[in-house]
């Protein structure tokens, strides 16, 4: 099926471009894991992507989540990427991991939802490294804090951080997000406050060779892999 085959030989360019990317920085390509983006994509493609192998997915809204999930069935992990407003409840019931994690409010409504339901939920916290005013997460100088925070509850379990890339900047301005995102990771590992084995969520579409260079244990990429959204 078409689908199925231009989707296939997508899957087979970025996988060779994470390995590529994970050699030049010295790095073993197993050590970035791929999650597939399927916001603005339905039930089909996520199937699709199933087909090849592909488990892990990424949606960054609770309402189309809450109908694609039951759509697919059991089988894939799902993992929330986006801003959450008043949904906490939902979320908790729906996704595996929450990367999303972008302030003290959010750590206590999760901390408090997963314990109503008797699981610890891995996070990782947001960090806007960017600095565009429209971007979510803490500002690099209070990620420290907000993971402090995270600590104390005991239903939440710290995966590590995550950031966007900025809107604009290009290349280098991908760079200095990612970079700092990394010092800020070390800075917590070395605080005692994140696990020394703790990942980074970053890169996307645009900029995930980038990512990997800099150290992303965790690429989330959509259009890479489903083409365009509508
Ligand atoms: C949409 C989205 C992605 C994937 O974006 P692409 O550019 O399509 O790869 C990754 N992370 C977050 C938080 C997103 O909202």
């Amino acid at each position: 099926m078409e689908q199925g085959r231009a989707l296939a030989e997508r899957l087979g360019r970025i996988r060779e471009r994470i390995a590529l990317a994970a050699t030049r920085a010295g790095r073993t390509p197993g050590s970035v894991h791929l999650l597939a983006v399927t916001k603005g994509f339905g039930a089909s493609a996520v199937r699709a992507a199933m087909a090849l192998g592909l488990n892990e997915f990424g949606e960054n809204r609770v309402q189309e989540a809450d109908a694609k999930i039951p759509e697919v069935g059991p089988g894939p992990r799902w993992h929330l990427i986006g801003h959450l407003r008043n949904k906490a409840k939902r979320a908790v019931a729906l996704f595996e991991e929450i990367h999303s994690l972008d302030g003290e409010s959010l750590v206590a409504e999760v901390g408090r939802r997963a314990t109503d339901l008797g699981r610890v939920v891995p996070c990782y916290a947001e960090v806007n490294t960017s600095g565009d005013p429209g971007k979510h997460g803490a500002a690099p100088g209070a990620a420290l804090r907000l993971l402090e925070r995270a600590r104390l509850e005991g239903a939440i379990r710290l995966q590590g951080l995550m950031t966007i890339g900025p809107l604009h900047g290009g290349p280098e301005g991908a760079r200095t997000s990612f970079r700092l995102l990394a010092r800020l990771r070390d800075e917590a590992v070395a605080a005692g406050l994140l696990d020394r084995d703790a990942g980074l969520s970053m890169g996307m579409t645009d900029d995930y060779e980038i990512a990997i260079e800099e150290g992303s244990t965790v690429v989330r990429l959509g259009s890479a892999l489903f083409g365009a959204r509508a």
